[in-house]
């Protein structure tokens, strides 16, 4: 993959006693300890992990729908933004497109390995909030980004990106800049995601995560699906075991036919108290606007976000400030919560007193 950084594209990583083929019954290259822990009742964790756990990672590529070497599995999507950044960009000299408001990380990746950060704001349009990608591409290629990071559904903005675009903005980068595309929450969404745009477009790449609608935030689970060299180069800069053992079992159950039936009928209650709050909380004076959501959140601007914030506080209802975002300077982010959790905010919200 020519868009990896050049003093990359040879180099192996670490080669743990886990990467070579070998096979035998008594193991004895990589000091493990040949008694259990006391602690470990199973006796299943005495030996490190399998890098890739092969059984996990098949069962997430046949969910996501695509080859398991497209897939690299990670300690949560913040991983595969992390590993991305760091494979791609020279630090100090290449650079990372976002548009904010958007999640944070993908700047905290870029600034801690010393690659800029180009900024192309969403723009706050009637329908909710919009990519302009026109700009986003001009801004790569004229600031040399060898990464664009669209969240889809977004986070805070809640809005899902449409595939085409997507496409087409990486027809325009392609062999310049990698378009990621993280869907932490497309689980929530109505349309398709950005994987079946891959085999077309291998400048294209996906972040997928159980830690929203599989509802293991901590397990720490999560993936970059992309073009198959690309993964194993990302593979090559990643820690050596990146899953622990109990993690990985533990998501592989989440993915068995019964745990993803109950996982969509949760989805699907999300979905229904999302549209359910949004209209409530619309209705309601001390709110200003709620934007559309494609998430299992609602981004809220308020008449007095302060007020909001402090009176949900009080009675122990925890909401995500964003007022620190451009923009955002009266908004709230609120997680879907379940319907009598809802109720409970939304009647305290409509008790607040508001300035005429
Ligand atoms: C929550 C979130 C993530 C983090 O996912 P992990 O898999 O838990 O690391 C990634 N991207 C966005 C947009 C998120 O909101």
């Amino acid at each position: 993959m020519d868009l990896v950084r050049e003093d990359l594209r040879g180099f192996a990583g670490y080669r743990s006693a886990r990467s070579s083929k070998v096979d035998g019954d008594v193991w004895l290259n990589a000091n493990e300890s040949p008694w259990p822990n006391p602690a470990d009742d199973a006796g299943r964790l005495r030996r490190y992990p399998e890098p890739q756990p092969a059984t996990l990672r098949a069962a997430m590529a046949l969910r996501y729908g695509c080859d398991a070497d497209q897939l690299l599995l990670g300690r949560g999507s913040d991983e595969g933004i992390d590993l991305l950044v760091r494979a791609l960009c020279r630090p100090g000299a290449d650079a990372v497109v976002v548009t904010p408001p958007t999640f944070g990380m993908y700047e905290v990746c870029a600034r801690l390995h010393g690659a800029r950060v180009l900024e192309v704001p969403l723009v706050d349009g009637d329908g909710g909030f919009e990519c302009e990608f026109d700009a986003v591409a001009e801004a790569a290629v004229a600031g040399g980004a060898k990464l664009v990071f669209l969240c889809s559904p977004g986070n805070p903005a809640g809005n899902a990106l449409p595939l085409e675009r997507i496409e087409a903005l990486a027809v325009r980068l392609q062999a310049r800049a990698l378009v990621v595309v993280d869907e932490a929450y497309v689980e929530f969404a109505e349309a398709g995601s950005a994987v079946a745009l891959i085999g077309r477009q291998p400048n294209i790449a996906v972040l997928r995560t159980l830690s929203k609608a599989h509802a293991l935030a901590a397990a720490r689970v999560g993936c970059v699906i992309a073009d198959a060299g690309l993964v194993a180069v990302l593979q090559r800069c990643q820690a050596p075991y990146p899953l622990p053992v109990p993690c990985s079992d533990l998501a592989r159950r989440a993915l068995d036919d019964a745990a993803w039936w109950v996982t969509r009928e949760r989805i699907a209650t999300v979905i229904g108290e999302r549209a359910r709050l949004a209209s409530t909380l619309a209705k309601l004076r001390q709110v200003r606007r709620v934007y559309p959501s494609s998430a299992n959140f609602l981004l809220v601007r308020f008449v007095d976000a302060q007020v909001a914030l402090e009176q949900l506080l009080q009675s122990g209802i925890v909401v995500r400030d964003m007022r620190a975002h451009a923009g955002l300077a009266d908004a709230l982010r609120i997680t879907v919560g379940t319907p009598s959790q809802n109720n409970r905010l939304v009647d305290l919200i409509a008790a607040m007193e508001v300035a005429a």
